[in-house]
């Protein structure tokens, strides 16, 4: 039993077999999914997904750093108003993306404390994606977040970057597919980070994790993450899969729906 903290659901790479992909995950133990908007049409799609699959998928409300741009106070408005249904678990994700650098930095920057304010006012936890901007993220949340909670989804930084992190005591590290890759400290992260502060997740369609080939990425497929995950830390995949459903249902209220899952 795994949840995956963040998967894209509701993106068209998902059009031609959406329900099938959820089924499918559901059959290989992947009884929750997360799924974050990026912008308010895909907020609005993962909120209806998550209706449609009520204790299964939860949505997440907000504009990602590359379409900070799209930001405006009549979309922060509507995503004021999405918060307010039981289906929608976290705002974001937001954050700041200086790797693309679609939307300029300093926009990236308003609409990212945007956010941190309105999930203050929402009592909803945020989460965070980190690109190049790791020093930026860090000191926006020294300023304006050190109250709040949420994860740095898909973690993907050093060990001191990590520690950086860790600090802020609300917050989570989540694992995505560059875990069971070569060349990164993630290993020492994932060995370092406390048990009862750390999340899985695909970030489906992206990152498809090793040794599989296939071109998209699906919930299904956050198991080989908990198994790398499960290999570093010397524990078994029920260990990990316990621990991080644990962490999920925690940060994100799970347990405030009714559901048959355990
Ligand atoms: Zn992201
Ligand atoms: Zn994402």
């Amino acid at each position: 039993m795994l949840v995956d903290s963040h998967a894209h659901i509701d993106t068209s790479r998902f059009d031609a077999d959406r329900e099938a992909v959820i089924a499918a995950a559901q059959a290989g133990g992947i009884t929750r999914m997360i799924d974050p908007g990026c912008d308010l049409a895909s907020s609005r799609a993962a909120l209806s997904l998550a209706k449609a699959h009520p204790g299964v998928i939860f949505a997440g409300v907000g504009t990602h750093p590359h379409d900070a741009t799209t930001y405006s106070a009549e979309v922060e408005e509507q995503y004021r108003a999405l918060a307010g249904e039981p289906e929608v678990v976290a705002i974001g994700e937001c954050g700041l993306d200086y790797f693309r650098m679609l939307s300029p930095r300093e926009t990236q920057r308003e609409v990212f404390c945007a956010h941190l304010r309105l999930a203050r006012e929402c009592n909803l936890p945020c989460i965070i994606h980190v690109r190049d901007s790791h020093e930026d993220v860090i000191e926006l949340l020294r300023a304006h977040g050190r109250d709040l909670r949420g994860v740095f989804h898909c973690f993907s930084g050093t060990v001191k970057q990590a520690e950086e992190c860790l600090e802020f005591e609300g917050f989570l590290l989540s694992f995505a597919g560059p875990l069971t890759r070569q060349g990164n400290e993630l290993p020492e992260v994932a060995r370092l980070a406390p048990l009862e502060r750390i999340l899985v997740e695909t970030d489906s369609p992206y990152l498809v994790p090793k040794p599989l080939r296939e071109r998209r990425n699906q919930p299904l497929f956050v198991r080989h993450t908990a198994e790398k995950l499960a290999e570093i830390r010397g524990m078994t995949l029920e260990e990990i899969a316990q621990a991080t459903t644990a962490n999920a249902v925690r940060l994100f209220g799970l347990d405030r729906y009714a559901t048959d899952n355990p």
